[in-house]
């Protein structure tokens, strides 16, 4: 048996050599990773596979929890799974023993089927919920597609198609028993499931991802499907496989719109045909699926499974409408990741019209069902006007989720209350009984058990055992340990080791050279403007021109490392990567300055980049403009590998800083009330022309000092700060206003670091040892507590 670290040594090495000679015909010590790779993983599904179809098995038979999402960022999983299986140094061992190495598997990408932070937490989530043995599985896409790979050729960001499945993709099995018919007015589609196996850590429970690919409908599926679930195969305006063909497909067009919902409406749909069918094979009554079932929406992107289930318990369930909608109700529930207005999810009603006539009528309905009930209430019809769900020609998604869910959740404490005071006021006053916090968090197992080995070590030495891996929380008896010098020793050289092998990877990845001994000041997410990468731009060169006239001294040298993808469409944030990697070029050529700032950008940053880089940096930037992030979990990923936070009052941060103290962090900036008033009359222009050194900074964008290439870009970027667009006010995210308080905080890390690298590390070590909240472990015990209400199975 695989489980409890031990796995069958002899079986799993005739296995991989069946596999490398049947499929490629070489031995071991002549194949490619990716056919190691390819061997190695098909071997160890074998061996986990009786497990996985029993688990399949207990989930079935009792109530369990359902997370569609339209992302799931699991990055690599050769490496996580035989972590949590326990199986690293028996893999390790038969692999040498094949004349290859475990670590050449280095090279196997990513499945990056997700953009960022929500995505991520999809992952983290199915992790921590196996781990639980809590029934929970995923549901979601397998497009062929994900997220592009980037390159940065002359500063400017360069995007390339990843064909993840090219090399194959033995972690997923495809399952041609549970395909479906999806049916949309100008087409049908074949939906044909694709598992992977989400492996639990120490314990036997095997979760499920099962991620739909659209095909064709062939001759053979219409022998297996009745007539009637087929509507019209051979009209096909977009071609079946579009629909899984690429993570969000540019949605500018309103092509690329109806391609974009006719991917929700995909995936949701075949995910809810599979999970009805299954309850009633089970013998269960369809009136009763929500005592056995209970679907977690992941933003707004599957909110359109609610009119589909109402669809299918009507149409093809002869209930009533009022009926179904009740049973939706005690199905869905929904987690709201954003307050900004421009990712609050709406379709134009005469795309969803055209694409899904039926599902257009039952949001009618929806609507007319919440605009009675209001009437009921005695609701004012202003009211009632200003809250249905359809307006202005367009359904939005969000209220339509709240109305027709049990739960709303937000992400973090702040977030909550930014959604219960402002964002979704009125529904909160409406429903208040809805409306809970979840504060994100990130799974220990690949966050610091499998990408920080010598932390890791040292943690289970202090003490006693590795238990601390299912239970973080155990963390925080360490910090007794502070005081001891000869432990932050021990912890600091564990913090250069992580450094060098950056440092080295970077090098060969990307040819970057940096200074191992320098402050490693990490920001590493999405490109947005909110996130605010231009503000830490501006920053490092405030500190630069500081250095260069002298009102700034004793700089420690600093190497600040970003790491970020743009949307292939956001000029802004291409702007940005431009601009950074062009200040990079600037500084890093000046020899007065260059032993102290080094700016550099790593090229595509994925999950594998992120596991080097939040072990390996000293200061964590989390500098949204506040009220602005949701959560964020990178933040979690740098304090529980011991890293200060330099950030703002926004997202996790406030519940990091209120876990590890603000003495162990850096935090500056406006707050959330305080810019409710600042923004009234905030007037950039006034600022830049009382303070020179800030307008030094911003001339940047203007002055030549820095070229664009003669785009125009930087130049629009600068515009946007002093005039506005026509679309927010100069400065929506309050650069300038949070510059110089940024900049101080900075210094004051910067110091701190440099008079006593000892006292610096105590905050760091307090950081870890006070992330315990921040595993996403609590995270899921609390949605299952509080929301899915599921208990753990027994295998
Ligand atoms: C964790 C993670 C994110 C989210 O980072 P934030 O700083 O919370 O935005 C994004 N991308 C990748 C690859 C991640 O691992």
């Amino acid at each position: 048996m695989i489980f409890g670290g031990t796995m069958n040594k002899e079986l799993l090495k005739a296995d991989i050599e069946s596999v490398l000679s049947d499929k490629y015909e070489v031995t071991a010590d002549k194949a490619q990773p990716y056919q190691l790779h390819e061997a190695l993983s098909s071997a160890i599904m074998k061996q986990i596979a009786p497990v996985w179809k029993d688990s399949r098995k207990a989930h079935l038979a009792t109530r369990r929890a359902c997370y569609f999402s339209a992302e799931f960022l699991v990055g690599r999983a050769i490496y996580n799974n035989l972590l949590c299986l326990g199986v690293e140094d028996d893999a390790r061992e038969v692999l040498s023993s094949l004349g290859a190495k475990l670590s050449d598997l280095e090279e196997i990408e990513d499945a990056a089927l997700g953009n960022g932070g929500l995505g991520r937490l999809a992952a983290c989530f199915l992790d921590s919920a196996a781990t639980l043995s809590l029934p929970l599985d995923g549901y979601g896409i397998r497009y062929k597609y994900g997220l592009f790979k980037q390159s940065i050729v002359d500063g400017f960001q360069k995007e390339e198609a990843d064909d993840w499945t090219k090399y194959g993709d033995p972690w997923s099995r495809r399952n041609e028993s549970d395909k479906v018919i999806i049916n949309f007015a100008d087409q049908s589609v074949v939906a044909v499931p694709y598992d992977m196996p989400i492996v639990a850590y120490g314990t036997k429970n095997i979760g499920t991802l099962r991620l739909w690919q659209a095909e064709p409908v062939n001759t053979f599926d219409f022998l297996k499907f009745n007539a009637q679930d087929y509507v019209n195969a051979s009209i096909e305006q977009i071609k079946a496989e579009d629909i899984s063909r690429v993570l969000y497909p540019n949605d500018d067009t309103r092509e690329g719109k109806i391609l974009r919902f006719k991917q929700q409406y995909f995936f949701c749909a075949a995910s809810l045909a599979d999970i009805v069918k299954k309850h009633k094979a089970a013998g269960y009554d369809i009136e009763k699926l929500y005592e056995k079932v209970t679907i977690q929406l992941n933003d707004t992107h599957p909110v359109i499974s609610i009119p589909e289930l109402i669809r299918i318990l009507v149409d093809n369930e002869g209930l009533s409408f009022e009926k179904a909608l009740e049973i939706a109700k005690k199905t869905f529930n929904y987690t709201n990741h954003t307050v900004m207005a421009e990712a609050m999810e709406k379709w134009g009603l005469d795309i969803v019209k055209e694409v899904l006539p039926e599902i257009y009528d039952i949001i009618l309905q929806i609507n007319e069902a919440f605009v009675a009930e209001m009437y009921a209430k005695d609701m004012p019809k202003g009211k009632t006007d200003y809250m249905k769900m359809i307006s202005g020609g367009v359904v939005h998604m969000a209220k339509m989720a709240v109305y027709c869910s049990s739960y709303t959740n937000g992400v973090a404490a702040l977030h909550t209350e930014i959604l219960k005071n402002d964002v979704l006021k009125d529904w909160y006053q409406l429903f208040p009984e809805k409306f809970q916090n979840k504060t994100n968090g990130i799974t220990p197992r690949r966050w610091i058990a499998l990408c920080n080995k010598e932390l890791s070590s040292l943690i289970t030495e202090q003490l006693g055992d590795n238990s601390w891996v299912t239970d973080l929380s155990r963390l925080k008896t360490l910090e007794r340990l502070r005081g001891d010098n000869n432990m932050m020793q021990r912890f600091m050289d564990i913090k250069q080791e992580k450094k060098n092998q950056l440092a080295a990877y970077m090098k060969a990845k990307d040819g970057i050279e940096v200074d191992v001994n320098s402050i490693f000041d990490i920001q590493i997410k999405r490109l947005h403007e909110y996130k605010r990468q231009l503000l830490n731009a501006f920053s490092i060169l405030y500190i630069y021109f500081g250095i260069k006239d002298g009102s700034i001294k004793n700089f420690y040298q600093t190497t600040f490392i970003f790491g970020a993808k743009s949307a292939p469409g956001y000029m802004r944030a291409k702007a940005i990567i431009k601009y950074i990697n062009e200040i990079g070029r600037l500084i890093n050529a000046d020899e007065e300055v260059n032993k102290l700032i080094k700016v550099v950008f790593v090229q595509n940053y994925n999950v594998s980049y992120a596991e080097k880089l939040v072990t390996a940096a000293d200061i964590s930037e989390q500098i949204s403009t506040a009220g602005t992030e949701a959560s964020g979990t990178g933040n979690m990923k740098f304090m529980l590998n011991g890293t200060v936070t330099l950030g703002t009052y926004d997202g996790a941060n406030v519940e990091i800083v209120q876990e590890a103290g603000e003495s162990n962090n850096y935090i500056f900036g406006a707050r959330v009330e305080e810019l409710e008033k600042i923004m009234k009359d905030y007037d950039p222009r006034k600022l830049i022309s009382k303070n020179p050194k800030i307008k030094r900074v911003l001339d940047t964008l203007i002055d030549g000092t820095v070229s664009d290439g003669g785009t125009g870009d930087f130049k629009e970027l600068y515009f946007a700060l002093t005039d506005g667009a026509s679309w927010h006010v100069p400065d929506h995210y309050y650069l300038l206003g949070d510059l110089e308080s940024y900049v101080e905080a900075k210094l004051k890390a910067n110091s701190d670091y440099a008079n006593s690298r000892l006292d610096f590390a105590r905050k760091c070590w307090a950081n870890m040892c006070f992330s315990g909240k921040f595993s996403s472990d609590r995270t899921i015990s609390d949605y299952a507590k509080e929301i899915w209400k599921i208990e753990p199975v027994q295998l």
